[in-house]
């Protein structure tokens, strides 16, 4: 195991050690003093958007996962003598396992108070690479689990993130991608073959598609790392590519889409943009100016529409990078009542246009940037985040740089009230932007208000 980096995070008071394998296999450790528990996963490339690269049938990536993370296999012959092995009792804490499947990863992972790392780390290493001859015994029963999966809320109209993926990537896209986790339909999951299964583990499951990544308070110990030559070599009995990733490109025809949320209360509206990744480098001057710029717009929404005006219940900014490989979704989530969809979106298109830019020249302006340069340069303590290193891991995967606080710094320091000028002058949000309505009333009714907004009539226009 060779050390490629190590480095401290003085925001998380952490030590974050990388290393390499012979195989390309990489594994993020951060030691954490102030931690009571070890946290570890497994990350690899094998989400269901490689399901076309590999010809297998929507929801084979998922249908993977449930196999190899249940019994039997090599360390556990039952799901029962897994439960045993798993549970606590008075002189042992539990061990927590699960796995999930995304659009981009598939990781394994597991934690349990740090005095039981070593068994979490043999779990996740023995469990999760089952030999090939073992898939066959499952694979009936664990299509049963997901036909039940698929048969309660995750159907695909009811499945915001699918909707919300098919909608950014829908139309024009060079790679057909799939959308739908479990598979988009009965008939899919029907059809997944234990070859199927068999054919993805081997494309995906390889050194170079994957990162270990444990957060805890122990330094590795020689029996963890045992269990990682372990994952190295069953991983390594794989074709031992690295995952290619094809062209996305991005809706930009279509400027609204609408979610029926039958569980939602008021209308949220999200105001977003597909930012196109930029990388591998990480551009610290360009993404602490961009974050700026979203707080103030997200402040002065705050203060005038919910504060000043009571037109909206809340306004959050966010980054949302699950949807699509090459495009950060930037975005502010927007609450209010039906009433008031017209006032707010005319509202806030207007505070992006006109309103932030006049309030950053005013003398509240100037003080609400001293004190978010404070906030920055003199954070309070971050409490124990699960999954500071998974993060920081699927980053690795990518091969783009991390973001370190104490470079950070020294640029936020420096930013000025011009800075700022500039870069609001130049603020992509106000050429054009998209709208995602969350809503539980008549999409069409929704929809003629929306439509008849000024915003939506400028953004549309182009
Ligand atoms: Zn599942």
């Amino acid at each position: 195991m060779k050390l490629l980096n190590e480095w401290f995070d003085t925001r998380y008071n952490v030590r974050n050690r990388h290393y390499i394998l012979d195989s390309g296999l990489q594994i993020l450790h951060t030691l954490n003093k102030q931690s009571l528990d070890s946290y570890a996963s497994i990350i690899l490339m094998a989400g269901t958007y490689f399901e076309k690269a590999f010809n297998v049938p929507n929801g084979t990536a998922h249908f993977l996962e449930h196999t190899i993370s249940t019994p039997p296999n090599k360390l556990f012959k039952t799901e029962k003598a897994f439960t045993r092995y798993s549970f606590g009792g008075r002189n042992t804490p539990e061990l927590v396992m699960n796995a999930s499947t995304s659009f981009k990863y598939c990781s394994y992972w597991g934690y349990c108070h740090a005095n039981r790392e070593e068994d979490l780390i043999k779990v996740l290493s023995q469990t999760s690479f089952k030999p090939l001859d073992q898939f066959e015994a499952n694979v009936e029963k664990q299509r049963k689990v997901i036909l039940a999966e698929l048969g309660t809320d995750l159907k695909p109209e009811k499945n915001q993130n699918l909707l919300f993926r098919r909608f950014a990537l829908g139309n024009g896209e060079v790679y057909n991608t799939n959308f739908s986790i479990l598979g988009e339909k009965e008939s899919n999951i029907k059809a997944i073959t234990t070859e199927n299964l068999i054919d993805f583990y081997t494309n995906t499951y390889t050194p170079k598609n994957t990162i270990i990544a444990i957060q805890s308070p122990n330094e590795l110990s020689p029996r963890t790392i045992k269990y990682i030559k372990t994952i190295d070599s069953s991983l390594s009995k794989n074709n031992n590519q690295k995952a290619h990733l094809f062209d996305e490109s991005i809706n930009t025809k279509v400027q609204a889409g609408y979610f029926h949320n039958t569980e939602s209360q008021a209308i949220t509206t999200h105001l977003l943009r597909f930012e196109k990744i930029r990388g591998p480098e990480y551009d610290y001057s360009y993404e602490i100016v961009n974050n700026f710029i979203r707080w103030i717009i997200n402040f002065y929404v705050n203060r005038e529409l919910r504060q000043n005006k009571g037109l909206i219940y809340g306004s959050v900014s966010y980054v949302n990078s699950n949807a699509t490989w090459f495009y950060d979704e930037k975005a502010f989530k927007v609450t209010s009542d039906f009433k008031n969809l017209r006032k707010v979106i005319n509202s806030i298109d207007d505070s992006i246009n006109f309103k932030v830019e006049e309030f950053l020249e005013s003398k509240d302006g100037h003080r609400w940037l001293e004190n978010e340069i404070s906030n920055y340069l003199f954070p309070h303590t971050a409490a124990f985040d699960p999954d500071y290193t998974d993060s920081k891991a699927t980053a690795i995967l990518r091969g783009f740089e991390l973001y370190h606080f104490e470079k950070a710094r020294t640029f936020v320091k420096d930013l000025t009230i011009d800075t700022l000028r500039k870069a609001l002058a130049a603020n992509t949000f106000k050429d054009s932007y998209m709208l995602w309505i969350d809503t539980n009333l008549e999409i069409n009714k929704v929809k003629a208000v929306v439509e008849k907004t000024k915003a939506f009539q400028r953004i549309t226009k182009g």
